[in-house]
């Protein structure tokens, strides 16, 4: 029998109501720290001095009373090589992940960070790409691809482009690698362009984006740096959305099923030229 969610009880489910009081863990810290945190555990990871810690009994039942409190919002690829909690070396409730293949920012995965940024209040937003990628892969390659996996392969496609019109005569393993990085700042251009909040947090100075590539071999997280463009990208946007129409006459039961939203909300790409020296260290605090 199909059981009727409620939003209050999915959300439950889903556990995203925090309780009000108790808080606990990392919240609260500024951006810097909450990067140094991710960069203190990827050291330990990959010299193998991981602490495995707060993944117990006690964390479970500290989450549990006192809700979550993360310290940054993830967004990784779905690869099994990437388990962010791992090559973080973070535990139960520290880090808020959202993990799709290619790590791209659609509707559902904007959602999720708005989540993160705007209700948990995480200080720090990662976009984490990885090498030998096999999403930005297909993108590269043209591959056709069965099911859904056209719509997702075809948001990668736009920093397949730019990366090619970036690196005239990069072809192969050097394509991909600046595809996958070209990828990752596509998505932080998504949520600068897609999400008021996004763009907000980060004017207040109470959000710090910042973009990483997870090499699969050496386990070492290679920082970028903020989005090379990220002043441009927030004066160019809206400041607020549309306002949202809660009422509309009931369609007929013989019209046609609309449009995907996002596919046609993509809204004209801005030309970004490409980054000269991307930073190599991590940016200052915002
Ligand atoms: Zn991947």
């Amino acid at each position: 029998m199909m059981k009727t969610w409620t939003i209050g009880a999915l959300a439950l489910a889903l556990g995203l109501c925090a309780p009000a009081f108790a808080a606990s863990g990392s919240q609260g810290i500024p951006a810097d720290e909450a990067l140094q945190l991710l960069k203190d555990g990827n050291a330990r990871f990959v010299s193998g001095q991981s602490t495995h810690s707060r993944r117990d009994a006690d964390r479970r039942a500290e989450t549990v009373k006192g809700g979550q409190h993360p310290f940054a919002t993830i967004v990784g690829c779905s690869d099994s090589r990437e388990p962010l909690e791992i090559i973080f070396d973070q535990g139960i409730g520290d880090i808020f992940v959202i993990r799709v293949a290619g790590n791209v920012a659609g509707p559902d995965e904007l959602a999720s960070v708005e989540y993160g940024v705007g209700h948990l209040n995480t200080p720090v937003l990662l976009v984490l790409g990885h090498t030998s990628c096999g999403a930005v892969t297909a993108a590269v390659q043209n591959a056709k691809v069965h099911g859904n996996l056209p719509f997702l392969i075809n948001q990668i496609k736009p920093a397949v482009a730019k990366a090619k019109a970036w690196n005239p005569a990069a072809s192969g393993e050097e394509l991909l690698g600046k595809s996958i990085k070209a990828n990752v700042w596509q998505t932080m251009e998504n949520m600068f362009r897609k999400s008021v909040e996004v763009r907000e947090f980060v004017e207040k100075g109470k959000l710090l984006v910042i973009g990483a590539i997870y090499d699969l071999d050496s386990g070492q997280v290679n920082w970028l740096g903020a989005h090379p463009e990220q002043a441009k990208l927030l004066a160019a946007t809206p400041k607020a959305h549309a306002p949202v129409k809660t009422k509309r006459a009931p369609a007929p039961a013989s019209a046609p099923t609309p449009a995907p939203q996002d596919a046609k909300d993509q809204g004209p790409m801005i030309d970004l030229a490409p980054p000269a020296q991307p930073a190599a260290a991590a940016p200052a605090h915002p």
